[in-house]
């Protein structure tokens, strides 16, 4: 089961987005427009840098996640995007004592499949401990096991990355595991900063066609909006 939890982020980090923002073209400071800016400017800044495409105030409001129950398939993928901050629980200094992993739908639905799944993983692990008990280090055990395993790590995303992140890994076309995982941190951030949260969306929202070879449905593909051109 994946666990996302918000511990901690940029206080008032709309607001801070704005004021970074406003700081460009305006006589006073930062500090000042903290104070200054009203719920109504903040939202209207925010909107117009967005449609602008001018994203670097985003940089200024960090969020930091603690993530469980993700496979080491989806950590693999996760910590592509680089401009992040990961740290990830060690399988040299942290030995797995218990066979946690994760079970795609799409095997749990074949009953016959599943039971060799999860045979398969259980022997992995097996072995893994038979390893550890003859002395072998945790670093070279832990070859035998599979990517289905769970892993916790902590994430630090700036808003900007987030927006970025998300319109790649909300898209219906990346792996279910990941998009389930972006649900939950966009679900995360909208709770402390709901306009930036209803901007965590898949590309196609802000481009209004699907740039994928094909579409889930929601919008047509570049292709099928220039007519086949
Ligand atoms: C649906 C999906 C499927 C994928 N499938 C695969 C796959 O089959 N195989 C695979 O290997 N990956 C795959 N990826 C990963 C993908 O190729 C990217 O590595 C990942 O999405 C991170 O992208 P990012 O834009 O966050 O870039 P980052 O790598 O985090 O880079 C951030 C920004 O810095 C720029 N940048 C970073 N490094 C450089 C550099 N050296 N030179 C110039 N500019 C740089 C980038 O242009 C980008 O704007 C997949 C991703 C998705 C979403």
């Amino acid at each position: 089961m994946i666990y996302v939890s918000l511990i901690s982020y940029t206080p008032d980090p709309e607001r801070t987005i704005a004021a970074a923002a406003r700081v460009s073209t305006s006589p006073v400071g930062a500090t000042k427009l903290m104070e200054k800016l009203t719920p109504e400017a903040v939202d209207r800044l925010l909107t117009q840098l967005l449609a602008s495409g001018h994203l670097s105030p985003f940089e200024h409001a960090s969020f930091t996640f603690a993530i469980e129950g993700i496979s080491r398939v989806t950590s693999h993928q996760l910590v592509r995007h680089r401009m992040a901050s990961y740290t990830q629980q060690s399988q040299r200094y942290v030995s797995l004592k218990k066979a946690d992993y994760v079970t795609p739908a799409t095997i749990s639905a074949r009953p016959e499949l599943e039971a060799k799944y999860h045979d398969m993983v259980r022997d992995c692990h097996r072995l893994y401990h038979e390893m550890l008990d003859a002395g072998i280090p945790a670093e070279d055990a832990r070859y035998v096991l599979p990517g289905a395993m769970e892993t916790r790590l902590v994430m630090t995303m700036n808003a900007r990355e987030l927006i970025h992140v998300c319109s790649l890994r909300l898209c219906l076309r990346a792996q279910w595991e990941i998009v389930a995982l972006f649900e939950r941190v966009k679900a995360e951030v909208e709770r402390v900063a709901p306009r930036l949260g209803a901007e965590l969306k898949p590309k196609c929202y802000r481009l209004g066609y699907c740039d994928e070879a094909e579409s889930c449905g929601i919008f047509p593909t570049a292709k099928e909006v220039s007519g086949g051109k």
